[in-house]
């Protein structure tokens, strides 16, 4: 898993480019993805789950940012060897043993309660 800081900019489809707007994305993603591959599957998604009332959009352009590195990150490695019910699977950071869940393919490991004051910073020591 690595993070990655990007701006997805995003039309809707039949649109000119002047009219695309940014998301800005914080994600963790397995190793070896490119922000451009992350923003297309954020858009597939998008308009693989359309409401009657949406219009499909279309990728422009990722534009990644810099990242911070003020704060240390969590080096998550998965612990699930399946799928746990719920559709989550459980992740640990080697480096403080904090643990978290990741649901789905696109979202970040979201930090267990017990850890919520370490969500943004690693403190690079063991915890209990
Ligand atoms: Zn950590």
């Amino acid at each position: 898993m690595k993070q990655i800081s990007y701006i997805l900019r995003v039309k809707k489809l039949g649109t000119e480019d002047s009219t695309a707007w940014d998301e800005p994305m914080n994600e963790y993603v397995e190793n070896g993805v490119t922000v451009e591959e992350h923003g297309k599957s954020i858009i597939d998604y998008f308009n693989s789950t359309l409401r009657p009332h949406e219009t499909a959009r279309v990728f422009v352009a990722a534009i990644e940012t810099e990242k911070s590195t003020k704060n240390l990150k969590h080096d998550w490695v998965k612990v699930s060897l399946v799928t746990e019910r719920g559709g989550f699977d459980k992740y640990k950071c080697t480096m403080c043993n904090a643990t978290g869940k990741r649901h789905g393919l696109s979202s970040g490991v979201d930090i267990d309660k017990k850890y919520e004051k370490y969500r943004f910073n690693c403190p690079n020591k063991k915890l209990n």
